[in-house]
């Protein structure tokens, strides 16, 4: 039974194509299409009921924002990303792929890190790219990506120019080698001014990263950490969760993460998406938003509930998941009131002044501790004991959904397009072929 409609593209060439989800016999939803030259495809998008679907969705703040100077669009969604006059966010986080070098191979890379040609960005590119950044709303918050961003020797003057030019947030998308091999490196990030460390994590098994990253690295992550807690960089753990390899690990990470806390801020979690490099086969039963809650609900006896999470905000509800918690002394957590726009930065002022928003006067105060004397210190005590899980739901050629596609407010910079949302921009077909990636 069809039960919405929307556009997505045929995996196969490409080719913009209507997309009905419907509700299949066992009950899950699904992306039925048809490509008439290279036939029908039907992907799992909710693993749950249309009830709980639909309820996901209910508290959507819709709307419409249209990015400044935005592209007149020709040939229409997912083409003329740059972002378009049919978009329907401005940018949030951007990220600056600083080279296409890595210090891994992995056999999941949405990037596809080290397939081509060695290429780091200029300097004056990366100047170009913040100038036009701030042309089309900036100053947002800046993502450093790649390939590896260590693998630069430049990065802090990459964030010294990019601080010039009027950014104040810089989060590092790093797999934590260097900053685990070299003494002193990650005090001389925190010097830069990096403000958040975003380390993949996949587990703490060797199996889960000899399979997702080709090496065994609980340990390496483990010393970065470490460097991290030393400098004084507050970390989110990232780890990319493909089925039968990593999902049951998700309670150990949140407990470890956890454990860490408040150094280790938060984790973000990625369900697989099967674009870029990616050496996994597609399975029957996808990672949808509802399963991945289930098993963080089992996975830590209850301690996180999938009721304490919602979808984003500004984004499409289908595109992410997050719950915040407040940890008390005694190791308990109370969950905070959701935040409807709260995007995958990690951004202390802004906590604080969502903090501040969500609990005032009295209220504020009895939910503090007794001997927290003053409103301003009990929101610097949530602020600096907010823990966050949050995750985002990429989409690749199987699974994209243009309604939400048209809301994504994650874009890469390219300097011939401008802004291009994340899941455009690494969108490949069948054979690896790239809609805007060179
Ligand atoms: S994703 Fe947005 S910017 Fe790209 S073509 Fe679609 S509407 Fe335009
Ligand atoms: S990056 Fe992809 S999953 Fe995330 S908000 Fe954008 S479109 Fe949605
Ligand atoms: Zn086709």
């Amino acid at each position: 039974m069809e039960i919405g409609k929307t556009m997505s593209v045929c995996p196969v060439c490409l080719a913009r194509i209507p997309a009905g989800k419907t509700l299949g016999e066992d009950g899950n939803l699904y992306l039925e299409k048809r490509c008439w030259e290279h036939g029908s495809f039907k992907t799992l998008i909710w693993e749950g009921s249309l009830d709980s679907y639909l309820a996901w969705g209910s508290n959507d703040a819709g709307g419409k924002v249209t990015p400044v100077h935005a592209n007149v669009p020709e040939r229409g969604c997912p083409y003329d990303c740059g972002l378009c006059q049919n978009h329907e966010r401005d940018g949030c986080c951007v990220l600056l792929e600083l080279t296409n070098r890595c210090n891994l191979r992995c056999p999941v890379c949405f990037a596809g890190a080290g397939d081509q040609q060695p290429k780091d960005l200029p300097l004056e590119e990366i100047s170009r790219q913040y100038d036009l950044l701030m042309e089309r709303g900036g100053p947002f918050n800046i993502q450093l990506s790649g390939g590896e961003p260590t693998l630069r020797e430049n990065l802090p003057q990459i964030i010294a120019l990019g601080k010039e030019k009027g950014f104040t947030f810089f989060q590092l998308n790093t797999n934590g080698l260097r900053l685990a091999q070299e003494q002193g490196y990650a005090a001389h990030l925190a010097q830069s001014g990096v403000s958040t460390v975003f380390l993949q994590f996949d587990g703490l098994e060797d199996g889960i990263y000899r399979t997702l990253r080709g090496a065994e690295l609980t340990d390496v992550k483990l010393r970065a950490l470490e460097a991290c807690r030393e400098a004084g960089l507050p970390v989110v753990l990232v780890p990319t969760v493909a089925p039968g390899v990593n999902d049951h690990a998700l309670g150990d990470i949140l407990r470890f993460a956890l454990s860490r806390a408040p150094h280790i801020r938060g984790v973000h979690i990625q369900p697989i998406s099967y674009f870029g490099r990616c050496a996994l086969e597609i399975p029957e039963r996808r990672l949808t938003i509802p399963a991945v809650l289930r098993r963080i609900e089992q996975q830590t006896q209850g301690q996180f509930r999938a009721a304490h999470f919602g979808g984003g905000g500004a984004e499409s509800p289908y595109c992410s998941f997050h719950a915040s918690y407040l940890r008390r002394e005694d190791g308990t957590l109370t969950p905070l009131p959701r935040r409807r726009s709260q995007c995958c930065c990690v951004k202390s002022s802004e906590a604080r002044d969502y903090v501040s928003q969500q609990w005032s006067g009295k209220a504020a105060l009895d939910a503090a501790d007794p001997d927290t004397a003053s409103l301003d210190e009990f929101l610097s005590h949530v602020v600096e004991n907010t823990f966050t899980v949050s995750g985002m739901v990429f989409q690749d050629a199987y699974n994209l959904d243009l309604d939400r596609l048209r809301r994504c407010y994650i874009c890469e910079v390219d300097s011939q397009r401008g802004m291009v949302p994340f899941c455009a921009y690494n969108l490949t077909d069948v054979n690896g072929r790239s809609l805007y990636r060179t």
